[in-house]
């Protein structure tokens, strides 16, 4: 099977009157969307998407995605689909970094080889391993009465997993973080998650008001080193998210044992055949795992939830809709949410269905 033709869409995505506030001021009410439509000789067709979460939150961004997925199309052609690792060597050929803008590609390919082998992309990669996985709600920065009302609602909802931001102002934030640990029921997880918005010294003293009080810590400071100093003098759990992007930052994570859990975004480690090596890479080293997409719609949740529920059964894993403020009225299928739970339904490819006259065609 053969690529034919490359087709790019920009579809925004509004949070729908939400201000989601991470530390340092970031603050985003709309995403920026973008979607890959790859044809093939064999009549099927692939989607993919990428949607990074701003500018200003990972080395990525939507105009820098559809300037590096316009200079690879026309290289893309002729590509057999079905070998997506084939795919992503022409790709780093083609153009040297931007995983995330690559990630598009690749989840589009996944999608054209299920469908074709008629099997959903999480059978291909191994087989399902979980019928349903636990969901993590995501909770922007508020004060402690805003955050842990939406904490409310969620439990409402059956949510027991919650990754709580912090501001990156260390009064402010010890706050927040004593009343959830206060208010935390014994089967729930709390995650304490900066952002990387934290000094060292800053992180030391938020999470050391709250150590080994049954909270999980992620990501306090914005690199590796930092995060593992302030990891050495805590003994709550400890999540890496921002910092792990790369497979030398994998084999970096595993010597220094620098996490007991890795958070995963698709597209930030470039698309499913890379997230592939994560997942594995967690089950070897004994690591939980959280998936999600950094942002987008239908297409870019089903991509991380077919890799989510073929990851190997054991350590706990969670899961993060990236439609959790915006579902994008573009795109249908995919993952399911009900009770707390994600499921996945077996639908060939992705299983996923893009209304392309509600998009704008770029290229
Ligand atoms: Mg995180």
């Amino acid at each position: 099977m053969k690529i034919t033709d490359v087709a790019l869409f920009r579809a925004p995505i509004a949070f729908a009157g939400t201000t989601y506030k991470l530390s340092g001021g970031r603050s985003y009410e709309a995403l920026d969307s973008t979607l890959v439509r790859l044809e093939t000789d064999a009549g099927i067709t692939g989607w993919g998407e990428i949607c990074p979460w701003g500018r200003d939150y990972l080395p990525e961004f939507a105009e820098g995605a559809r300037a590096a997925l316009t200079v690879m199309a026309e290289g893309l052609k002729g590509l057999d689909p079905c070998n997506p690792a084939a795919v992503n060597a022409a790709m780093d050929r083609l153009l040297m970094g931007h995983p995330y803008a690559k990630a598009a590609v690749d989840v589009a390919c996944w999608d054209i080889f299920g469908k074709a082998a008629g099997q959903p992309v999480h059978a291909l990669l191994g087989g399902r391993q979980a019928e349903r996985i636990p969901m993590l709600s995501s909770l922007y920065n508020g004060t402690p009465d805003d955050m842990l009302a939406r904490v409310e609602a969620s439990r409402a909802e059956g949510v027991r997993s919650f990754s709580a931001k912090a501001s990156g102002d260390p009064a402010a934030d010890i706050e927040v973080f004593r009343a959830i640990a206060e208010a935390r029921r014994p089967d729930e997880t709390f995650i304490v998650d900066a952002n990387g918005g934290w000094s060292v010294p800053a992180a030391l003293q938020v999470l050391g008001a709250v150590d080994g009080r049954g909270l999980m810590f992620e990501q306090p400071c914005a690199t590796l080193s930092e995060c593992l100093g302030v990891k050495e003098r805590m003994v709550s759990p400890f999540v890496l998210d921002e910092s792990a992007i790369t497979a030398e930052d994998l084999t970096q994570i595993l010597r220094l044992g620098a996490a007991d859990a890795l958070h995963f975004k698709i597209s930030r480690v470039g698309g499913i055949t890379r997230a592939r090596m994560f997942r594995d890479f967690c089950a070897v080293g004994g690591l939980s795992s959280f998936w999600e997409a950094s942002g987008g719609s239908a297409v870019a949740d089903a991509a991380a939830a077919h890799v989510a529920i073929s990851a190997p059964a054991g350590a706990p894993h969670k899961f993060w809709s990236c439609q959790e403020y915006a579902a994008a009225a573009f795109a249908s299928g995919g993952p399911t949410y009900e009770d707390g739970m994600m499921s996945l339904p077996d639908a060939p490819g992705l299983g996923v269905e893009v209304s392309e006259s509600e998009l704008e065609q770029i290229l």
